[in-house]
């Protein structure tokens, strides 16, 4: 008994510590490179506000809260590992299957999201679950994580039903898991950067316009009714819960000058 409570502490402080890598990979990581490039990222500033150091601080704190959270659900995947419930794969990787895993893995979370989002926007959970995450209403890559704890629990319960439900029909590919995981931070902290780097007409184009920009969740957070999906375009456009001017917003902000004459930190 006492062995597995280690086994599952240990575990615990490993999930958090990977976690928390992956987290300052992508906020800091992101926050750092636009800063750098800020000559190119400064004039495609979304907001006329600027997010004030304490935004960033409440952000960073609630984030790290979260990761703490994400390690102990981590911990039902562990028990679910050992359990049998979920199968990783230890042979060659088969680059068809490998990609399909991938694919699926991001499909679904980005539906998973969808839904889980308009469910925390419902009235009677929207204070307890989410108001702290829309308390950013100019949101920095600091926000990626800036979730209340019950919203933390929902966010993340996603990879565990995920990989028992695949587990079901095959063994999961654990860099399969990784890089969609990587992808997941990277994306997030890119949505809540604050700044669009997306080119002129990208959300119109057939090619690109599937996927989110900056500007689609930076108007969830200014205005909050418009705006659910996460990395695809898809669900908001088929619930028409789309910002109706989301084109036009994005346009003004990438239509602008590349390059500032007057930097302005990021
Ligand atoms: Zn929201
Ligand atoms: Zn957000």
């Amino acid at each position: 008994m006492i062995e597995t409570l280690t086994t599952f502490a240990l575990r615990w402080v490993h999930s958090f510590q990977v976690e928390m890598i992956r987290y300052l990979f992508g906020a800091a990581g992101v926050a750092l490179t636009y800063w750098l490039a800020r000559r190119w990222t400064a004039p495609r500033r979304i907001q006329q506000r600027q997010a004030t150091m304490a935004d960033r601080r409440r952000e960073l704190f609630l984030s790290v809260q979260t990761v703490a959270i994400f390690g102990l659900v981590g911990l039902i995947a562990f028990a679910a590992i050992r359990a049998g419930l979920i199968r990783i794969e230890k042979g060659p990787i088969d680059p068809t299957v490998f990609t399909a895993q991938l694919i699926v893995l991001i499909i679904m979370h980005d539906a998973y999201f969808y839904w889980m989002h308009r469910g925390l926007h419902l009235r009677a959970l929207f204070r307890r679950a989410h108001a702290a995450h829309h308390v950013s209403r100019t949101p920095t890559s600091w926000a990626s994580y800036a979730f209340a704890p019950i919203e933390s629990v929902t966010e993340s319960l996603y990879i565990p039903v995920l990989l028992i439900a695949m587990s079901a029909i095959m063994p999961v590919y654990s860099l399969a898991v990784f890089i969609f995981l990587g992808h997941q931070i990277l994306r997030n902290a890119i949505g809540h950067s604050g700044h669009e780097l997306a080119w002129s007409g990208f959300t119109r184009s057939r090619w690109t316009g599937w996927l989110t920009t900056t500007t689609h969740h930076d108007l969830h957070h200014s205005e909050g009714r418009y705006n659910f999906g996460l990395y695809f375009t898809w669900w908001d456009r088929m619930m028409g819960t789309e910002h109706p001017r989301y084109h036009e917003k994005f346009e003004a902000v990438a239509g602008r000058s590349k390059i500032a004459s007057d930097p302005v930190l990021v």
